[in-house]
Formats: C-alpha cells, sequence, structure tokens
C-alpha cells in the first residue's frame, strides 16, 4: 500500500494545480485521473472551443475584408482542419500538464478511483487503466473529480451522439450541420451559437428564462442578443423544450412560448443546459459525505464533513469555472499546509467567448440593489472609443457599479472586442478594494479599448469626458 500526504483525485484545472501547489510545500502527492490529464477544461472545454472560436472569428474578419480596404477571392474553410486545429491545442496542453507533473515529481496513477473507510482520510482504491487495483493512503484526500452536462432524459435532453449533441460532440462533428438547435444560452451554448453560426449554420437558440446570457447584467444581456441576432441567430426566451426527438433526418423540438407549442426542426441539437457534479461510484454514500444537488457540499476551506476529504472544482458547485477551480485547489492546499490562504470569498470573474466578447465580475447592477446597496452607475460605448473604431470594433460597452456611499466598486459588465482581456483590471480593482477615485487616478494607455474602462467610471461620477 502506497502512502501519500496528499492524494488528489481527478487532474482538472482544480486538481493538477492543487497537486503541484502541495508539491511546493513538500507534500508527497500522488494524482489519479481515469481520462486525460487537464480535465474537461484542456480537452474538452475552455481551450478547445476557444480554439475553433478563433476560427470562426478568422473568417468572419475575411468576410470583411472590403471594410479594411482590402481584397481577396474564395474565402472558404475546411472543417475538419478547423477540428484538427482544436484537438492538436488540447493535446499540446494535456502533454504540459504531464511535464509538469513530472517537475513537480507528482505520481500520477491512470485509473478510476474510489474511497473506502480509512483514518486519518479515506483510503483511495484505484482500477487501474493497464488493468488491477491499487489502495492508496493518505492523510489528505483531496476530491477534483469536476462535472458533465447536465440532461434531462425524461423530454429528450440527452445525448445520442449522432442527432442531439453534449459538448463533447459539438467539439468533434464530421460536418458542419446546416441547421441547429441550443438549448440552454449560457456561456457554453453561445459560444457553440456564434461559432456554427460564423460557420453557416441556421442557429435557433431556446432559453428558458426571459433573457439570454442570464447570470450576466440585463444591459449586456440586453446588448448581446441584439448584436447575435444582427449575425443571423434566432433566439426563442422564455421558452421550455416539452420534447426533444431525434428523427431520421435530425431533430424536432417542441417548444412552449407563451401558452403555445412551437416546432421547430434543425439538423443537429445541442444540450447546454448546465452541468452536474462527477459525484457517483465515488463511494460517498457509503463514507456519509453530504452532497446538495448533485454537488458535495464543503466548507470554506474545501472540508466536507467527512475527516480528511476535501472537494474543490466543479464536483463542489457553481460557478463552473476553470480559474474557481485553481483558486479553490490552492486555497485548500494552502490552508491544509497550515498557511493563512487569501479567502474564498474574492469574486470570480466570468467571460464568454462570443463575438462580441461578454466579460463581468462582482454584483450586477439588480443585485446590487437587492443587496441593499445604493448605486451608482457609469457606461461608456465603444463607439466613442478611438481604439475601437481603428479597430472596426465598435459593437459594445462597458457598465460600472458602485457603492454610492463608499465609491466601492462593486461590479463590472462589459460587451465587446476582447473583453475578456480587460475584466481583470477590474478584478483586481476589487481584490483592493479600490474606490472610483483609485480607479480615476489610474492611468490608461492611449489608444486602447481599456480607456473605456476608465470612462466608465468616470461617467458614475458625472466625469465622462467623451460622450
Ligand atoms: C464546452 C466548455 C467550455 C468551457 N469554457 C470555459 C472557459 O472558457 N473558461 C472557464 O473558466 N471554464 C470553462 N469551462 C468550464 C471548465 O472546463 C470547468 O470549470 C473546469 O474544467 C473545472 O475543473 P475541475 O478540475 O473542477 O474539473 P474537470 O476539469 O472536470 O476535471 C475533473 C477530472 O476528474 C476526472 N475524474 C472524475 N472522476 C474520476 C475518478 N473517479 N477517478 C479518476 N479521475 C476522475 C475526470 O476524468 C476529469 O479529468 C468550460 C466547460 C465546457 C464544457
Amino acid at each position: 500500500m502506497k502512502a501519500f500526504d496528499v492524494v488528489v483525485i481527478g487532474a482538472g484545472p482544480g486538481g493538477y494545480v492543487t497537486a503541484i501547489r502541495a508539491s511546493q510545500l513538500g507534500m508527497k502527492a500522488a494524482i489519479i485521473e481515469r481520462e486525460n490529464l487537464g480535465g474537461i477544461c484542456l480537452n474538452w472545454g475552455c481551450i478547445p472551443t476557444k480554439a475553433l472560436l478563433k476560427s470562426a472569428e478568422t473568417f468572419a474578419t475575411l468576410n470583411h475584408l472590403k471594410d479594411y480596404g482590402l481584397k481577396a477571392e474564395k474565402i472558404d474553410f475546411d472543417f475538419s482542419a478547423i477540428i484538427e486545429r482544436s484537438r492538436g491545442a488540447a493535446k499540446q496542453l494535456n502533454g504540459g500538464v504531464a511535464y509538469l507533473m513530472k517537475k513537480n515529481k507528482i505520481e500520477v496513477i491512470e485509473g478510476t478511483a474510489k474511497l473506502e473507510k480509512g483514518s486519518p482520510a479515506p483510503e483511495v482504491i484505484v482500477e487501474k487503466k493497464g488493468g488491477g487495483q491499487e489502495t492508496l493512503t493518505a492523510k489528505h484526500v483531496v476530491l477534483a473529480t469536476g462535472a458533465r452536462a447536465r440532461e434531462v432524459p425524461a423530454i429528450g435532453l440527452a445525448a445520442d451522439g449522432e442527432h442531439i449533441w453534449t459538448y463533447r460532440h459539438a467539439l468533434t462533428p464530421k460536418a458542419c450541420p446546416k441547421s441547429l438547435v441550443v438549448v440552454g444560452s449560457g456561456a457554453i451554448g453561445m459560444e457553440f451559437a456564434c461559432f456554427y453560426r460564423t460557420l453557416g449554420a441556421e442557429v435557433t437558440v431556446i432559453e428558458a428564462m426571459d433573457r439570454i446570457l442570464p447570470a450576466e447584467d440585463a444591459e449586456v444581456s440586453a446588448a448581446a442578443q441584439k448584436s447575435f441576432a444582427k449575425q443571423g441567430i434566432k433566439f426563442l426566451t422564455g421558452a421550455k423544450v416539452e420534447k426533444l426527438e431525434a428523427v431520421k433526418s435530425g431533430v424536432v423540438a417542441k417548444v412552449g412560448v407563451k401558452g403555445k407549442t412551437e416546432t421547430l426542426t434543425a439538423d443537429k441539437a445541442i444540450v447546454a443546459i448546465g452541468i452536474t457534479g462527477n459525484i457517483e461510484n465515488l463511494g460517498l454514500e457509503a463514507l456519509g459525505v453530504k452532497t446538495d444537488r448533485g454537488h458535495v457540499v464543503n466548507d470554506d476551506h474545501g472540508k466536507t464533513n467527512v475527516q480528511g476529504l476535501y472537494a474543490i472544482g466543479d464536483v463542489a458547485g457553481p460557478p463552473w469555472l476553470a480559474h474557481k477551480a485553481s483558486h479553490e485547489g490552492i486555497h485548500c492546499i494552502e490552508h491544509i499546509a497550515g498557511l493563512k490562504p487569501s479567502n474564498l470569498t474574492t469574486p470570480i470573474p466570468g467571460c464568454t467567448y462570443t463575438h462580441p466578447q461578454v466579460a463581468s465580475v462582482g454584483m450586477t447592477e439588480a443585485k446590487a440593489k437587492e443587496a441593499g446597496h445604493k448605486v451608482k452607475v457609469g457606461r461608456f460605448p465603444f463607439s466613442a472609443n478611438g481604439k475601437a473604431i481603428a479597430a472596426g470594433e465598435t459593437d459594445g460597452f462597458i457598465k460600472t457599479v458602485f457603492d454610492e456611499k463608499t465609491g466601492a466598486l462593486l461590479g463590472a459588465h462589459m460587451f465587446g472586442h476582447e473583453v475578456t482581456e480587460m475584466i481583470q483590471g477590474f478584478a483586481l480593482a476589487i481584490t483592493l478594494e479600490a474606490t472610483e477615485a483609485e480607479i480615476m487616478a489610474t492611468v490608461f494607455p492611449h489608444p486602447t479599448m481599456s480607456e473605456g474602462m476608465h470612462e466608465s467610471v468616470l461617467d458614475a461620477f458625472d466625469r465622462v469626458l467623451h460622450t
């Protein structure tokens, strides 16, 4: 029986980062992975989708060459080469994680883990990929088993891989569908909707809430919907799928909208209605581990109700984001090591890599008001930003929400070109508890899209310069 200080189950951005930090802190660490190092993020999520979206965005730019005074003939794409490029990016990063594990002397065990009673932490039994079983003991076990697409088989919202897809199928199809229904307008649904629409598919997005990207500020949702509709994406909001059925020619969706049932047909459907934690077949019930709606319940340091067992990342609940998983993992292992890690209440930025992009951090205006804040709100449109005009990327705006009394930045919401690269500025401001005075006193380089961040803050305090 091999003994470790810490055994991490799952090698996604939560698990592998936890293992690296454990090794840096002098712990003897092992990591168990049943599929691919890098988890969903590197293999089936963040990275391959961004590779697809880069191809789509480049194709869209080529189709607007005239706007830039340029000419080219016969602009086309090779769909299988686009998919191959995306898989190549995933493979490269998967290899990168293997290198990092070796460099940090972390023992990697390929196989499927489950837990059994043990002390001071549960024992870890691994069914090895190559055959055979191995039992590991550790002082601490960190569950980082991630999540998978949520499905509702009772109404047909379940993948068959042929006509009805989850994100996994949508990342590796043989051909670009001519028509597509996307169920769910969160980040995953909207990224696929934009990718396939840019390559020419007829796309209809069905959203149960009354607006798309419902977690975002209402003004961002409205601007995004308008912009994507201009690109030809159709939307049914306040609409519930009553039944999704695969037929010979594709899919048929019965959708309840405003008391009526509409019937949609398409080549393919993508089910993007959220995700659910990988909590099954881990032996959690026998150990009495508390779970809630598909996720493991943990405390402020990642600890579960079972001695020596921690849970971090997607398996521990929302927000289901790679950087949240890594942040939680680092906090958890530093706490185990007896350090005083930065707290877990830091706001987590969220990004959607459509074109234009969506990025936000902190509270929406509605949430800030709900929480009892009297707010001051600033807005700045990219149509008044020099760099945006020069780049031909004027769609979108930046909105900032401040507490009127203290001047604390409560939230920032952006829609526009490459805003995912800018949101970090506001995340840093919130982490440093900046007020409007410090952001106003900060010099933003010219010409940049980021000047819009400054102007949005100035606008909140009636000092905007360029509108
Ligand atoms: C299409 C898509 C796009 C996304 N885009 C973004 C994005 O742009 N930005 C962002 O921040 N997030 C994005 N996400 C979310 C992001 O991928 C997840 O939040 C992140 O991967 C969670 O990390 P994790 O370590 O908690 O779990 P995962 O990455 O899910 O890793 C868990 C690992 O555990 C392994 N495992 C599970 N059970 C066992 C077991 N019993 N034994 C051994 N191994 C096991 C799994 O095989 C998996 O590799 C996206 C997700 C999807 C699906």
